[in-house]
């Protein structure tokens, strides 16, 4: 009965049968019986045409929320196409040859990057060129891999694409060698409940098809032939899960408030119209982050002042009398431009975030923010938010620049002090100095992005799977930076949120409601747990049984332990599955 470790993209239980998922890639399609002739370019139009057809059939039955990927997928092949053309034109080599040199060019300087973001996009591109040569090649989408309903999926690595397909033909779970909690494919996964874990260690020969299997993506494994006392401990986990996910939704549209009566807001994280139209009815208080990032990234050029007004326009319509906290393009490091290429050595150290917005103030920023303050005149429950400051000084420029803004589009200038901006806590520098970040005057809320926060504390790459056992929020060093953060913050009076992965964990939960943390801004498929598990909490407790003994954890493991003892102390033995 192998047992595999893995990490948790998406949450859940599944029994079922393993199936291998191999595709072959165009770094391993042989191409070398190919010859030029003259009908190449028509060749690359009719497997474009194919690409773009599997493309549509995906988009039909794909949620909102993925058409736009699809589209860029659309556009990326279109170009690929295109180069492939002009190398075929220039150097008479066949079509299949000249796309895997497009493909390779490219690769090359995605690598060259050195970021984990990049490299998923570099995916998305081995997927494109891959298909483009099955299909110049006469092969068929999918290579045999027909029957994948009802069953868990093991690849070495999937598209955005593949997870769709993946929702739409009802697989009951996913394992890849490669990826990252962060990748496309994981959000997509996460939005369409499909339990999934990423184990760089297990090797595919390994694996027969047909073989029953367990993925507890509560608990990070994979559990292959598991004997019967196994299974039979699986299927009670599972049915728990299952019972549970209705307490769960029941618990959605409740206002969230502690034994103790105090009252939390739990907002949404969402990143584009269908997540916020979904997000409007899951129940939560609003939206605690908007990452618009996505209207930017695998398009040609940036969005419109118009498109991002309609958008926020629209998300504002969909929450109305909610808050809808919408952030200032995060661009950079794991959020790259394509037609905007940083060749930084370190970019995550470099320019991104509120530092890429100043520096390219004309091209960027300043459309946004004035989208922004011309819906912020329609819609009264907008804020802004500030990705990755570091400095008083960032703060004060944006400020500067609203101030110019609203004078060039001609509003009220008492309007500047009507708007709520907020800054995100994502660095330890920002952490330590929140007090003088808030002293400004300039700020009226905080919000705390720990999941770069993390990565930044604990010097750990967030998409790294080679040091992810180092990457845990409950590590006491990033616990003991917040505690002295956001006890800080509260001081000076200024409102307090959390709106990385952190606030939709339920063993994080206590603690950060322990720290003082009254606004949890969650994934909208996790309102209603988190709501549950905070209606089952005493903050005062929470202070004296529990806050000082993660504190003074050595680690995180020993931090896990007293959460998860305290919990069960505290009746919520039906919560281990998630602890
Ligand atoms: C964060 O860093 O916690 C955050 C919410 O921003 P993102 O995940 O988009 O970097
Ligand atoms: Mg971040």
């Amino acid at each position: 009965m192998p047992v595999f470790k893995g990490i948790i993209a998406s949450q859940g239980v599944s029994i079922a049968p393993l199936i291998r998922y191999i595709v072959k890639t165009v770094e391993d399609l042989d191409i070398t019986y190919c010859e030029f002739s003259t009908r190449e370019e028509i060749r690359l139009d009719v497997a474009l045409e194919k690409y773009i057809e599997l493309l549509s059939e995906i988009k039909k039955k794909a949620p909102e929320s993925e058409r736009e990927l699809l589209e860029a997928y659309e556009l990326m092949a279109q170009s690929l196409v295109d180069e492939a053309k002009d190398i075929v034109r220039s150097e008479n080599i066949c079509s299949e040859l000249a796309v895997k040199r497009v493909y390779l060019k490219y690769r090359d300087s995605f690598r060259e990057s050195g970021s984990s973001l990049i490299a998923l996009r570099e995916a998305d591109l081995r997927s494109i060129a891959s298909s483009l040569i099955k299909y110049l090649m006469g092969y068929t989408e999918g290579g045999g891999i027909l029957d994948i309903r009802d069953k868990i999926i093991i690849a070495e690595d999937v598209t955005p694409t593949d997870m769709i397909k993946f929702a739409k033909e009802g697989v009951k779970g996913v394992v890849t060698l490669k990826g990252g909690v962060t990748s496309h494919a994981a959000i997509i996964a996460r939005s369409n409940d499909i339990p999934y874990i990423i184990i760089p260690e297990i090797r595919l020969d390994d694996i027969k098809d047909g073989e029953i299997a367990v993925l507890d993506a509560l608990d990070g494994l994979l559990v292959v032939k598991p004997g019967e006392s196994e299974l039979e401990k699986y299927m009670a986990k599972l049915t728990r899960f299952e019972e549970l996910k209705s307490i769960i939704r029941r618990n959605a549209f409740i206002k969230a408030t502690t034994l103790d009566n105090y009252i939390v807001d739990v907002l949404c994280n969402i990143r584009d119209l269908e997540e916020a139209r979904v997000a409007s009815s899951s129940g939560c208080d609003g939206v605690g982050l908007f990452r618009i990032e996505f209207l930017y990234m695998m398009k040609e050029k940036a969005p419109s002042e118009d498109v991002l007004y309609n958008t926020f326009i629209k998300v504002a319509e969909f929450f109305r009398d909610k808050v809808v906290v919408i952030r200032a393009p995060d661009l950079g490091a794991d959020k790259p431009l394509p037609y905007l290429i940083l060749k930084e050595d370190n970019p995550f150290l470099g320019l991104r975030g509120i530092r890429l917005l100043l520096e390219y103030r004309e091209e960027i920023f300043k459309p946004f923010l004035r989208a922004f303050l011309r819906a912020l005149r329609v819609y009264e429950n907008l804020r802004l938010l500030l990705p990755m400051v570091t400095t008083t000084r960032e703060v004060r420029e944006t400020v500067e620049l609203l101030n110019t803004l609203i004078g060039e589009l001609r509003l009220d200038n008492k309007m500047l002090s009507s708007i709520k901006i907020g800054i995100m806590v994502e660095t330890p520098a920002a952490a330590l100095m929140i007090d003088k970040l808030v002293e400004t005057g300039l700020i009226k809320f905080v919000s705390y992005g720990t999941n770069d926060l993390t990565q930044y504390t604990l010097a750990v790459d967030r998409g790294n799977v080679r040091v992810s056992y180092l990457y845990d929020e409950l590590d006491p060093a990033l616990l003991r930076l917040l505690e002295i953060s956001v006890s800080k913050a509260l001081e000076k009076g200024i409102e307090v949120e959390v709106c990385g992965e952190m606030a939709s964990k339920i063993p994080a939960i206590p603690v950060l409601l322990g720290l003082g943390i009254r606004g949890l801004s969650v994934n909208p498929t996790q309102v209603g747990l988190v709501k549950y598990v905070i209606s089952k909490l005493s903050v005062n407790s929470v202070k004296k049984e529990l806050l000082s003994r993660v504190l003074s954890s050595s680690n995180n493991e020993e931090s896990r332990r007293s959460i998860r003892e305290y919990m069960v102390s505290i009746g919520l033995e039906e919560l281990k599955p998630w602890l």
